[in-house]
Protein backbone atom coordinates (compact mmCIF):
# COMPACT_ATOMS: atom_id res chain seq x y z
CA UNK A 1 0.00 0.00 0.00
CA UNK A 2 1.44 3.54 -0.87
CA UNK A 3 2.24 5.72 2.20
CA UNK A 4 -0.18 8.88 2.42
CA UNK A 5 1.72 11.65 1.92
CA UNK A 6 1.42 15.05 3.44
CA UNK A 7 2.01 18.40 1.31
CA UNK A 8 2.68 20.83 4.40
CA UNK A 9 4.42 19.91 8.19
CA UNK A 10 2.52 19.33 10.83
CA UNK A 11 4.06 21.20 14.27
CA UNK A 12 4.98 18.31 16.66
CA UNK A 13 5.93 19.03 19.99
CA UNK A 14 7.24 15.99 22.23
CA UNK A 15 7.14 16.00 25.51
CA UNK A 16 7.73 14.12 28.74
CA UNK A 17 7.69 10.58 31.16
CA UNK A 18 5.02 7.95 29.90
CA UNK A 19 3.57 10.48 27.38
CA UNK A 20 6.90 10.56 25.46
CA UNK A 21 7.32 6.92 25.97
CA UNK A 22 3.74 6.21 24.23
CA UNK A 23 4.00 9.31 21.49
CA UNK A 24 7.21 7.18 20.20
CA UNK A 25 5.27 4.06 20.18
CA UNK A 26 2.02 5.68 18.27
CA UNK A 27 4.08 6.82 15.90
CA UNK A 28 5.96 3.26 15.29
CA UNK A 29 3.22 1.38 15.60
CA UNK A 30 0.06 3.26 14.17
CA UNK A 31 0.95 6.04 11.99
CA UNK A 32 4.69 5.70 10.25
CA UNK A 33 3.37 2.43 8.37
CA UNK A 34 0.39 3.96 6.92
CA UNK A 35 1.07 8.15 6.62
CA UNK A 36 4.69 9.63 5.56
CA UNK A 37 4.84 11.95 8.34
CA UNK A 38 5.67 15.19 7.15
CA UNK A 39 6.88 17.22 10.67
CA UNK A 40 7.98 19.81 12.20
CA UNK A 41 9.97 18.53 15.38
CA UNK A 42 10.19 20.25 18.43
CA UNK A 43 12.07 18.45 21.74
CA UNK A 44 9.57 20.11 24.89
CA UNK A 45 10.96 17.25 27.07
CA UNK A 46 11.82 18.93 30.20
CA UNK A 47 15.98 18.18 29.48
CA UNK A 48 16.45 19.88 26.01
CA UNK A 49 13.61 22.93 27.07
CA UNK A 50 16.48 23.32 29.82
CA UNK A 51 19.31 22.67 27.34
CA UNK A 52 17.86 25.84 25.23
CA UNK A 53 16.66 28.07 27.97
CA UNK A 54 13.14 27.51 27.40
CA UNK A 55 13.00 28.87 23.50
CA UNK A 56 12.05 25.84 22.23
CA UNK A 57 8.85 26.07 23.57
CA UNK A 58 8.30 29.86 22.32
CA UNK A 59 9.74 28.51 18.69
CA UNK A 60 7.26 25.60 18.52
CA UNK A 61 4.06 28.23 19.54
CA UNK A 62 5.12 30.26 16.67
CA UNK A 63 5.83 27.06 14.06
CA UNK A 64 1.90 26.22 14.76
CA UNK A 65 1.50 30.33 13.65
CA UNK A 66 3.27 29.84 10.64
CA UNK A 67 1.86 26.03 9.68
CA UNK A 68 -1.28 26.67 11.35
CA UNK A 69 -1.72 22.99 13.10
CA UNK A 70 0.69 21.40 16.07
CA UNK A 71 0.34 17.90 17.95
CA UNK A 72 1.86 18.27 21.36
CA UNK A 73 2.70 15.49 23.83
CA UNK A 74 1.94 16.25 27.46
CA UNK A 75 4.97 18.05 29.12
CA UNK A 76 6.25 18.12 32.80
CA UNK A 77 5.51 22.12 34.17
CA UNK A 78 8.42 22.01 36.99
CA UNK A 79 7.61 22.87 40.17
CA UNK A 80 10.58 22.96 43.23
CA UNK A 81 10.92 18.68 43.24
CA UNK A 82 11.69 18.97 39.17
CA UNK A 83 13.99 21.69 39.62
CA UNK A 84 16.14 19.46 41.66
CA UNK A 85 15.38 16.13 40.03
CA UNK A 86 16.11 17.47 36.66
CA UNK A 87 18.61 19.73 37.85
CA UNK A 88 16.88 23.23 36.21
CA UNK A 89 19.08 26.14 36.11
CA UNK A 90 15.43 28.00 36.88
CA UNK A 91 11.85 26.84 37.32
CA UNK A 92 10.99 26.76 33.59
CA UNK A 93 6.97 28.30 32.67
CA UNK A 94 4.36 25.62 31.99
CA UNK A 95 4.78 24.90 28.49
CA UNK A 96 0.82 25.29 27.80
CA UNK A 97 1.08 28.10 29.22
CA UNK A 98 3.37 30.06 27.15
CA UNK A 99 1.94 28.78 24.08
CA UNK A 100 -2.25 29.46 25.17
CA UNK A 101 0.04 33.50 25.40
CA UNK A 102 1.78 33.83 21.91
CA UNK A 103 -1.49 32.19 20.01
CA UNK A 104 -4.28 33.68 22.64
CA UNK A 105 -6.82 30.78 22.54
CA UNK A 106 -9.58 28.68 23.57
CA UNK A 107 -9.11 25.20 25.26
CA UNK A 108 -12.11 23.21 23.70
CA UNK A 109 -11.93 19.91 25.80
CA UNK A 110 -14.42 16.62 24.81
CA UNK A 111 -14.90 13.10 25.99
CA UNK A 112 -14.36 9.98 23.55
CA UNK A 113 -17.72 8.09 23.82
CA UNK A 114 -17.01 4.36 23.86
CA UNK A 115 -20.27 1.64 23.95
CA UNK A 116 -19.45 -0.34 27.17
CA UNK A 117 -18.67 2.67 29.06
CA UNK A 118 -21.76 4.65 30.81
CA UNK A 119 -21.22 8.36 31.39
CA UNK A 120 -22.24 8.64 35.01
CA UNK A 121 -25.58 10.42 34.22
CA UNK A 122 -27.01 8.30 31.80
CA UNK A 123 -29.03 10.80 30.03
CA UNK A 124 -25.46 12.21 28.45
CA UNK A 125 -25.03 10.55 25.18
CA UNK A 126 -22.90 12.30 23.21
CA UNK A 127 -20.43 14.38 24.34
CA UNK A 128 -20.61 17.73 25.99
CA UNK A 129 -17.50 19.66 24.29
CA UNK A 130 -16.51 22.28 27.10
CA UNK A 131 -14.62 25.76 26.20
CA UNK A 132 -13.32 27.27 29.04
CA UNK A 133 -12.04 31.07 28.82
CA UNK A 134 -8.31 31.11 29.59
CA UNK A 135 -7.95 34.52 31.15
CA UNK A 136 -8.67 37.00 33.82
CA UNK A 137 -10.93 36.62 36.40
CA UNK A 138 -10.27 35.49 39.84
CA UNK A 139 -6.55 33.38 38.17
CA UNK A 140 -5.06 37.24 37.75
CA UNK A 141 -7.49 38.73 41.02
CA UNK A 142 -6.09 40.79 44.13
CA UNK A 143 -7.42 40.30 47.51
CA UNK A 144 -7.17 41.48 50.72
CA UNK A 145 -7.84 41.13 54.46
CA UNK A 146 -9.50 44.19 55.89
CA UNK A 147 -9.22 44.70 59.66
CA UNK A 148 -12.57 45.61 61.77
CA UNK A 149 -12.86 49.38 61.25
CA UNK A 150 -11.73 49.74 58.00
CA UNK A 151 -13.73 50.42 54.82
CA UNK A 152 -12.71 49.06 51.49
CA UNK A 153 -12.63 51.35 48.16
CA UNK A 154 -12.87 50.83 44.61
CA UNK A 155 -11.22 53.61 42.81
CA UNK A 156 -11.11 53.41 38.50
CA UNK A 157 -9.03 56.25 36.80
CA UNK A 158 -9.79 56.57 33.31
CA UNK A 159 -10.08 58.69 30.23
CA UNK A 160 -13.88 59.74 31.82
CA UNK A 161 -11.99 60.75 35.18
CA UNK A 162 -11.80 58.97 38.55
CA UNK A 163 -14.49 57.52 40.42
CA UNK A 164 -14.49 55.81 44.09
CA UNK A 165 -17.25 53.33 44.67
CA UNK A 166 -17.36 52.00 48.17
CA UNK A 167 -17.07 48.48 48.24
CA UNK A 168 -17.52 48.12 52.02
CA UNK A 169 -17.83 49.56 55.32
CA UNK A 170 -16.14 47.04 58.23
CA UNK A 171 -16.96 49.00 61.25
CA UNK A 172 -19.01 45.63 62.17
CA UNK A 173 -16.46 43.45 61.56
CA UNK A 174 -13.05 42.41 59.56
CA UNK A 175 -13.27 40.88 56.24
CA UNK A 176 -12.18 40.26 53.13
CA UNK A 177 -11.99 41.88 49.78
CA UNK A 178 -11.26 40.73 46.37
CA UNK A 179 -10.09 42.43 43.08
CA UNK A 180 -10.91 41.00 39.58
CA UNK A 181 -10.44 42.12 36.13
CA UNK A 182 -11.01 41.21 31.99
CA UNK A 183 -11.32 42.57 28.97
CA UNK A 184 -12.26 43.35 26.45
CA UNK A 185 -10.36 41.74 23.58
CA UNK A 186 -10.20 38.57 25.62
CA UNK A 187 -13.60 38.34 25.97
CA UNK A 188 -14.03 39.08 22.57
CA UNK A 189 -11.52 36.57 21.57
CA UNK A 190 -12.96 33.55 23.77
CA UNK A 191 -16.56 34.80 21.53
CA UNK A 192 -15.10 34.50 18.15
CA UNK A 193 -12.95 31.10 19.27
CA UNK A 194 -16.12 29.70 20.50
CA UNK A 195 -18.63 30.49 17.38
CA UNK A 196 -15.69 29.40 14.73
CA UNK A 197 -14.99 26.13 16.37
CA UNK A 198 -18.97 25.60 16.46
CA UNK A 199 -18.95 25.91 12.63
CA UNK A 200 -16.37 23.58 12.53
CA UNK A 201 -17.88 20.74 14.01
CA UNK A 202 -21.75 22.04 13.48
CA UNK A 203 -22.38 21.99 17.36
CA UNK A 204 -24.55 24.58 19.30
CA UNK A 205 -23.06 27.11 21.63
CA UNK A 206 -24.31 27.34 25.03
CA UNK A 207 -23.24 30.42 27.29
CA UNK A 208 -23.96 31.31 30.58
CA UNK A 209 -22.92 33.84 33.09
CA UNK A 210 -24.77 35.29 36.10
CA UNK A 211 -25.63 38.61 34.48
CA UNK A 212 -28.78 39.31 36.79
CA UNK A 213 -27.05 39.80 39.78
CA UNK A 214 -23.52 40.94 38.22
CA UNK A 215 -24.83 43.65 36.00
CA UNK A 216 -21.75 45.07 34.98
CA UNK A 217 -18.95 42.56 34.97
CA UNK A 218 -21.11 39.42 34.22
CA UNK A 219 -23.76 41.64 31.68
CA UNK A 220 -20.36 42.64 29.60
CA UNK A 221 -19.47 39.00 28.39
CA UNK A 222 -23.16 38.79 27.81
CA UNK A 223 -22.96 41.63 25.65
CA UNK A 224 -19.75 40.99 23.82
CA UNK A 225 -21.24 37.72 23.01
CA UNK A 226 -24.38 38.60 21.44
CA UNK A 227 -23.13 41.90 19.75
CA UNK A 228 -20.17 39.35 17.94
CA UNK A 229 -22.89 36.66 16.82
CA UNK A 230 -25.36 39.40 15.62
CA UNK A 231 -22.89 41.07 13.36
CA UNK A 232 -20.43 38.31 12.39
CA UNK A 233 -22.06 34.58 12.80
CA UNK A 234 -26.32 34.77 12.91
CA UNK A 235 -26.26 33.68 9.13
CA UNK A 236 -23.25 31.65 9.14
CA UNK A 237 -24.83 29.70 12.37
CA UNK A 238 -28.31 29.57 10.65
CA UNK A 239 -26.73 28.43 6.86
CA UNK A 240 -25.05 25.24 9.07
CA UNK A 241 -28.31 24.53 10.96
CA UNK A 242 -26.87 25.56 14.90
CA UNK A 243 -27.75 28.02 17.21
CA UNK A 244 -26.45 30.29 19.63
CA UNK A 245 -27.57 29.44 23.13
CA UNK A 246 -27.58 32.14 25.94
CA UNK A 247 -29.35 31.74 29.66
CA UNK A 248 -28.30 32.26 33.59
CA UNK A 249 -25.46 29.73 34.82
CA UNK A 250 -27.62 28.22 37.29
CA UNK A 251 -30.50 27.63 34.63
CA UNK A 252 -27.33 26.38 32.59
CA UNK A 253 -26.39 23.81 34.94
CA UNK A 254 -30.05 22.45 35.43
CA UNK A 255 -30.55 22.11 31.22
CA UNK A 256 -26.59 20.46 31.12
CA UNK A 257 -27.95 17.52 33.56
CA UNK A 258 -31.15 17.13 31.69
CA UNK A 259 -29.60 17.17 28.12
CA UNK A 260 -28.34 14.46 26.02
CA UNK A 261 -24.93 16.56 24.99
CA UNK A 262 -23.62 17.01 21.74
CA UNK A 263 -23.11 21.12 22.36
CA UNK A 264 -20.19 23.34 23.27
CA UNK A 265 -20.51 24.93 26.84
CA UNK A 266 -18.79 28.07 26.98
CA UNK A 267 -17.90 29.18 30.66
CA UNK A 268 -16.02 31.62 32.22
CA UNK A 269 -12.81 30.92 33.70
CA UNK A 270 -13.76 29.85 37.64
CA UNK A 271 -17.10 28.00 35.49
CA UNK A 272 -14.94 26.12 33.40
CA UNK A 273 -12.09 25.15 36.16
CA UNK A 274 -15.07 23.39 38.03
CA UNK A 275 -17.50 22.46 35.48
CA UNK A 276 -14.55 20.53 33.11
CA UNK A 277 -13.81 18.19 36.00
CA UNK A 278 -17.11 17.12 36.75
CA UNK A 279 -17.80 16.29 32.63
CA UNK A 280 -14.69 14.40 32.12
CA UNK A 281 -15.34 12.62 35.44
CA UNK A 282 -19.18 12.15 34.61
CA UNK A 283 -18.08 10.64 31.29
CA UNK A 284 -15.52 8.07 32.91
CA UNK A 285 -11.83 9.21 32.75
CA UNK A 286 -9.56 11.48 32.39
CA UNK A 287 -7.13 9.11 29.69
CA UNK A 288 -10.31 9.83 27.07
CA UNK A 289 -10.84 13.76 26.92
CA UNK A 290 -9.50 15.63 24.06
CA UNK A 291 -8.13 18.64 23.98
CA UNK A 292 -7.84 21.17 21.29
CA UNK A 293 -6.71 24.71 21.86
CA UNK A 294 -7.98 26.74 19.18
CA UNK A 295 -6.71 30.88 18.47
CA UNK A 296 -8.97 33.36 16.85
CA UNK A 297 -7.06 33.26 13.56
CA UNK A 298 -8.23 30.18 13.42
CA UNK A 299 -4.44 28.12 14.54
CA UNK A 300 -5.50 24.60 16.27
CA UNK A 301 -2.58 22.93 18.59
CA UNK A 302 -3.95 19.22 19.92
CA UNK A 303 -3.23 17.43 22.80
CA UNK A 304 -4.40 15.30 25.75
CA UNK A 305 -6.39 16.42 28.37
CA UNK A 306 -4.09 14.27 30.94
CA UNK A 307 -0.32 15.08 32.11
CA UNK A 308 2.92 12.99 31.57
CA UNK A 309 1.74 9.65 33.90
CA UNK A 310 4.88 10.00 36.15
CA UNK A 311 3.42 7.43 38.65
CA UNK A 312 3.37 4.75 35.46
CA UNK A 313 6.53 6.27 34.25
CA UNK A 314 9.05 5.40 37.73
CA UNK A 315 7.31 1.96 37.04
CA UNK A 316 8.72 1.77 34.02
CA UNK A 317 11.64 2.99 34.51
CA UNK A 318 12.32 0.38 37.25
CA UNK A 319 11.74 -2.07 34.24
CA UNK A 320 7.94 -2.85 34.83
CA UNK A 321 5.51 -2.86 32.02
CA UNK A 322 2.82 -0.78 32.09
CA UNK A 323 -0.66 -0.19 31.09
CA UNK A 324 -1.28 3.57 30.45
CA UNK A 325 -4.17 4.41 28.09
CA UNK A 326 -2.46 6.00 24.77
CA UNK A 327 -6.10 6.85 23.49
CA UNK A 328 -5.96 10.75 23.93
CA UNK A 329 -2.29 10.93 22.63
CA UNK A 330 -3.75 8.81 19.54
CA UNK A 331 -6.88 11.49 19.35
CA UNK A 332 -4.42 14.24 19.69
CA UNK A 333 -3.00 12.93 16.33
CA UNK A 334 -5.57 11.67 14.41
CA UNK A 335 -7.27 15.04 15.35
CA UNK A 336 -3.90 17.42 13.92
CA UNK A 337 -3.74 15.29 11.24
CA UNK A 338 -7.40 15.32 10.34
CA UNK A 339 -7.17 19.01 10.69
CA UNK A 340 -4.24 18.90 8.51
CA UNK A 341 -5.72 17.29 5.65
CA UNK A 342 -8.99 19.29 5.78
CA UNK A 343 -6.63 22.88 5.43
CA UNK A 344 -4.59 21.17 2.21
CA UNK A 345 -7.51 19.43 0.59
CA UNK A 346 -5.95 16.20 1.35
CA UNK A 347 -8.63 14.07 1.47
CA UNK A 348 -7.21 10.86 2.24
CA UNK A 349 -5.12 11.72 5.58
CA UNK A 350 -8.61 13.22 6.60
CA UNK A 351 -10.21 9.59 5.92
CA UNK A 352 -6.76 8.22 7.55
CA UNK A 353 -7.39 9.82 10.70
CA UNK A 354 -11.29 8.60 11.25
CA UNK A 355 -10.30 5.73 10.74
CA UNK A 356 -7.65 5.37 13.67
CA UNK A 357 -10.37 7.11 15.90
CA UNK A 358 -12.82 4.21 14.74
CA UNK A 359 -10.66 1.49 14.89
CA UNK A 360 -9.26 2.93 18.43
CA UNK A 361 -12.80 2.52 19.73
CA UNK A 362 -13.90 -0.76 18.26
CA UNK A 363 -10.61 -2.24 19.98
CA UNK A 364 -12.13 -1.32 23.48
CA UNK A 365 -15.72 -1.89 22.91
CA UNK A 366 -14.81 -5.42 21.37
CA UNK A 367 -13.23 -5.82 25.52
CA UNK A 368 -9.46 -5.13 24.52
CA UNK A 369 -8.35 -1.96 27.44
CA UNK A 370 -6.11 -0.29 29.09
CA UNK A 371 -6.04 -1.61 33.25
CA UNK A 372 -7.55 2.53 34.28
CA UNK A 373 -10.71 1.48 32.00
CA UNK A 374 -11.67 -2.14 33.20
CA UNK A 375 -13.32 -1.55 35.92
CA UNK A 376 -15.38 1.15 34.16
CA UNK A 377 -16.25 -1.12 31.09
CA UNK A 378 -20.11 -3.16 31.60
CA UNK A 379 -20.51 -5.45 28.67
CA UNK A 380 -21.29 -9.35 27.94
CA UNK A 381 -18.01 -8.92 26.25
CA UNK A 382 -15.36 -9.82 29.24
CA UNK A 383 -12.90 -7.28 29.61
CA UNK A 384 -9.09 -7.86 28.28
CA UNK A 385 -6.31 -5.92 30.12
CA UNK A 386 -3.34 -5.29 27.79
CA UNK A 387 -0.28 -3.39 28.21
CA UNK A 388 0.17 -0.35 26.49
CA UNK A 389 2.11 -1.84 23.10
CA UNK A 390 -0.09 -4.79 23.40
CA UNK A 391 -3.33 -2.67 23.05
CA UNK A 392 -1.65 0.17 20.33
CA UNK A 393 -0.67 -3.27 18.14
CA UNK A 394 -4.49 -4.44 18.71
CA UNK A 395 -5.51 -0.93 17.59
CA UNK A 396 -2.68 -1.28 14.72
CA UNK A 397 -4.30 -5.05 13.61
CA UNK A 398 -7.90 -3.20 13.39
CA UNK A 399 -6.53 -0.74 11.57
P1 LIG B 1 -1.47 12.95 35.29
O1 LIG B 1 -0.20 12.76 34.57
O2 LIG B 1 -2.66 13.27 34.47
O3 LIG B 1 -1.75 11.63 36.14
C1 LIG B 1 -2.54 11.58 37.30
C2 LIG B 1 -3.07 10.17 37.51
O4 LIG B 1 -4.20 9.98 36.65
C3 LIG B 1 -2.09 9.08 37.12
O5 LIG B 1 -1.21 8.78 38.15
C4 LIG B 1 -3.03 7.95 36.75
O6 LIG B 1 -3.60 7.34 37.90
C5 LIG B 1 -4.16 8.69 36.07
N1 LIG B 1 -3.92 8.86 34.62
C6 LIG B 1 -3.73 10.02 33.93
N2 LIG B 1 -3.56 9.77 32.64
C7 LIG B 1 -3.63 8.44 32.49
C8 LIG B 1 -3.50 7.57 31.37
N3 LIG B 1 -3.26 8.06 30.13
N4 LIG B 1 -3.61 6.23 31.57
C9 LIG B 1 -3.85 5.74 32.78
N5 LIG B 1 -3.97 6.51 33.88
C10 LIG B 1 -3.86 7.84 33.74
O7 LIG B 1 -1.32 14.15 36.35
P2 LIG B 1 -0.19 14.41 37.48
O8 LIG B 1 0.36 13.15 38.00
O9 LIG B 1 -0.83 15.38 38.38
O10 LIG B 1 0.95 15.19 36.72
C11 LIG B 1 2.11 14.56 36.19
C12 LIG B 1 2.92 15.57 35.40
O11 LIG B 1 2.17 15.99 34.27
C13 LIG B 1 3.27 16.84 36.17
O12 LIG B 1 4.65 17.11 36.05
C14 LIG B 1 2.44 17.92 35.52
O13 LIG B 1 3.14 19.15 35.49
C15 LIG B 1 2.22 17.40 34.15
N6 LIG B 1 0.95 17.81 33.50
C16 LIG B 1 1.03 18.18 32.19
C17 LIG B 1 -0.12 18.50 31.50
C18 LIG B 1 0.02 18.88 30.05
O14 LIG B 1 1.09 18.89 29.50
N7 LIG B 1 -1.06 19.17 29.40
C19 LIG B 1 -1.36 18.46 32.13
C20 LIG B 1 -1.41 18.07 33.47
C21 LIG B 1 -0.25 17.74 34.14
P3 LIG B 1 -2.96 6.05 38.62
O15 LIG B 1 -1.57 6.44 39.02
O16 LIG B 1 -3.89 5.83 39.77
O17 LIG B 1 -2.95 4.91 37.64
MG1 LIG C 1 -9.12 22.54 37.61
Amino acid sequence: MAKIKMSVPLVEMDGDEMTRVIWQQIKEILLKPYVELNTEYYDLGLENREKTKDAVTTESALAIKKYGVGVKCATITPNAQRVEEYNLSTMWKSPNGTIRAILDGTVFRAPILVKGIQPYVPGWTSPITMARHAYGDIYRDVEGKVAKGGKATLVIEDENGRREIEIFDFSASGGIVLGMHNTEKSIASFARCCFNYALDVKQDVWFATKDTISKTYDHTFKDIFAEIYENEYKEKFEKAGIEYFYTLIDDAVARVMRSNGGFIWACKNYDGDVMSDMVATAYGSLAMMTSVLVSPDGKYEYEAAHGTVTRHYYKYLKGEVTSTNPVATIFAWSGALRKRGELDGNAELAEFADRLEKATIRTIESGYMTGDLVPLFKSETPAVKLNTEEFIRKIASNL
